[in-house]
């Protein structure tokens, strides 16, 4: 049995590689990898009171205080609430604003909503909703001109090889 384990996680490395390779670096890493995720409102997972703040009352965490703006791990950042993949590694910058910053987002998994002062537009978990932070466009930090403002109180981050600059 033990002969038919390695056989298989060979088998699963040659095939995260493989799929590595054909698209390019972009996000590479299977989704079976990742926690499920959780589409019941009642499953959702337990929210410690500063995440419930931000995520559930569109809070933000201070400045420079998150676990993940100067984070430089390669893997994928899923929602805290619901698990769903929103960030890679990839595409993450140091902006120097003290929150996490992506100049994309995993594709349809995060949506915006103007605020309703129309100052700016707010970014949340395309399935559960989850408050994320907000989304800045032509400030020119990156080519793609675009700033997804990321509470890490929203966030897990999940390691995962491949998802690397
Ligand atoms: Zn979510």
């Amino acid at each position: 049995m033990k002969s038919i384990a390695v056989l298989l996680a060979t088998c699963c490395l040659f095939a995260i590689t493989a799929c590595a390779q054909q698209k390019q670096q972009k996000q590479v890493v299977s989704l079976e990898e990742l926690p499920m995720v959780i589409k019941d409102a009642q499953d959702y997972n337990p929210l410690e009171p500063m995440e419930a703040q931000v995520i559930l009352r569109k809070g933000t965490e201070r400045a420079f205080t998150g676990a993940y703006f100067d984070y430089k791990g390669e893997g994928v950042y899923i929602c805290k609430q619901c698990n769903l993949p929103l960030f890679s590694s990839k595409d993450k910058f140091n902006s120097g604003t003290g929150w996490p910053s992506f100049d994309d987002i995993i594709k349809d998994n995060v949506k915006e909503i103007p605020d309703a002062d129309g100052m700016r537009t707010e970014i949340v978990c395309a399935n559960c909703g989850g408050h994320l932070g907000h989304v800045f466009r032509g400030e020119g930090f990156t080519k793609k001109q675009t700033r997804h403002c990321a509470n890490s109180a929203s966030l897990t981050f999940v390691e995962a090889e491949g998802e690397g600059n």
